[in-house]
């Protein structure tokens, strides 16, 4: 038996003991989840539907609990939190409408009829970091659940409120027993029992590509399906043609946002060398003007990191005689706070500008025209997010298919959208998230022929 403390990483002190679960109590919990399949998966389209609207409803009426308890867990701004909340709210809206919609094909064959079911897969398991814990469990269990599943999920060591909250609102909005379970535990216990059990037919995994990559190796030995969204190192590119005032107002949102704790975070900003000057000006600006502060206040843009090893980590990024262009505010007192920090390396060999940091620092380069960009925003193993800044559509759409990354924007550093498909290129991860196409992810198709012969 053993308890995790979890610390506050704007006060340092400690908020509440957690209890981590062992190799038998997740085995438990598993062998639960496969007994409620065999049950969920029969219950009827349109009452599964009913049960995840109500699920949603019951949401939105916490969502200012859930916002207050992420804001003291995670240290996330109140503003963030309130959208992080809402955000499960949207996903259970939308994957509601799934149940019923769960189409097969009839397909076109010689002497019969061929029908195609989707299928539920029997127990998921989720794997979720602690940098967006409310939304990245809700990308998982709202279409798992939909598609008939029973989830298990384990929350990141740091962070469990929020998903232990949400599991006991799933069962008083009539959600059963067993359906939704959530099961606090270190990744090397219950995240690597979830890939070892084989009752867990599919691992969804959001973290680190180095465990990403030990969960697929581990998913083999059962041909466990998995779906893998992993680390980022996205580029934000400025051409001399775009609204430069804009970018660079938009630029310290698309990089600090969370303190940089952002698989999408824009962490390297590429400008064409003619007007690199005229956006660090204006960059500068609203670097300094970033609000870093308590993030329980209405007007705090960041709060601190998630921990101290977290603080030492991003700091190991940044050691004495680092080209540090420019640096925001940071509050002083107790907490993991760490002032936005701009760096211009004199090229791409640079750590920094390479590595994913996943903290509040972000690396400058120049580029020469079109072609260079593309090559210097491709020169990653790391494939996720990224935006394009150019009033040219020709250019915006030629650069948008040159750059190898799942999620791109143009004029825009906003990369999530519950209706569009999430996931990334190369390294950062496997299949998809979010958008109409997640059920595929969640179901196997059934191929059934009825010979109409005989
Ligand atoms: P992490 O890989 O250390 O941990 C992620 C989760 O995996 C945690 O719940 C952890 O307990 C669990 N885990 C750790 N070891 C495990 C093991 N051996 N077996 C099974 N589970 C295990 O990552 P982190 O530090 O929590 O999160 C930061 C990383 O996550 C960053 O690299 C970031 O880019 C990535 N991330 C990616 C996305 C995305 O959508 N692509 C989103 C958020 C975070």
């Amino acid at each position: 038996m053993s308890n995790y403390t979890i610390i506050s990483p704007v006060t340092e002190q400690p908020i509440q003991d957690i209890h981590l679960a062992d190799i038998d109590e997740t085995d438990v919990a598993i062998l639960k989840a496969q007994h409620a399949f065999e049950s969920w998966k029969k219950v009827t389209p349109g009452d599964r539907a009913k049960l995840l609207r109500t699920f949603a409803a019951i949401v939105e009426s916490h969502n200012e609990e859930l916002a207050q308890l992420e804001v003291l867990n995670s240290g996330h701004t109140i503003g963030n939190a309130r959208w992080e909340a809402g955000n499960v709210r949207d996903l259970l809206n939308y994957y509601s409408a799934a149940p019923e919609r769960l189409f097969g094909r009839q397909i076109p064959v010689p002497n019969g009829i061929d029908i195609t079911f989707k299928e539920p897969l029997g127990v998921v398991g989720i794997i979720v970091p602690w940098n967006f814990p409310m939304p990245i469990a809700a990308w998982g269990f709202a279409p798992a659940l939909a598609a008939g599943n029973t989830v298990v999920l384990k929350p990141a060591e740091y962070t469990p409120l929020t998903a232990i909250r949400l599991a006991e609102l799933a069962l008083e909005a009539g959600i059963p027993e067993g359906v939704f379970t959530v099961i606090p535990g270190k990744g090397s216990v219950v995240g690597d029992r979830f890939v070892t059990n084989p009752l867990v037919r599919k691992i969804v995994f959001t973290g680190s590509t180095g465990v990403g990559k030990q969960i697929m190796r581990g998913a083999a030995e059962n041909v466990k399906r998995v779906t893998l969204e992993l680390g980022g190192k996205s580029a934000n590119i400025i051409f001399d043609d775009a609204d430069i005032e804009k970018a660079a107002a938009g630029a310290p949102g698309g990089v600090f946002d969370n303190a940089g704790q952002d698989c999408c975070a824009r962490s390297r900003i590429l400008v064409q060398a003619s007007v690199y000057d005229s956006f660090m000006e204006k960059f500068e600006v609203a670097v300094k003007k970033f609000v870093v502060d308590d993030p329980s206040k209405e007007s705090s843009e960041m709060g601190p990191l998630i921990s101290k090893l977290q603080f030492d980590r991003v700091t190991d990024f940044v050691p004495a005689g680092s080209p540090i262009a420019f640096q925001g505010s940071k509050p002083t007192g107790p907490g993991y706070w760490f002032a936005p920090t701009v760096l211009t390396p004199k090229d791409s060999s640079d750590r920094a500008y390479r590595e994913e940091i996943f903290g509040p620092v972000v690396s400058v380069l120049r580029f020469t025209d079109e072609a260079d960009a593309i090559r210097l925003a491709n020169e990653s193993e790391y494939g996720l997010s990224g935006s394009i800044w150019s009033r040219d559509i020709g250019r915006a759409v030629r650069v948008s298919r040159g750059v190898e990354a799942g999620n791109l924007s143009v004029n825009s550093n906003s990369s999530v959208r519950y209706w569009t498909p999430f996931g990334g290129y190369k390294q950062s991860g496997l299949g998809r998230e979010l958008g109409p196409d997640a059920l595929d992810a969640f179901t196997e198709t059934k191929n059934v022929f009825f010979d109409t012969q005989n």
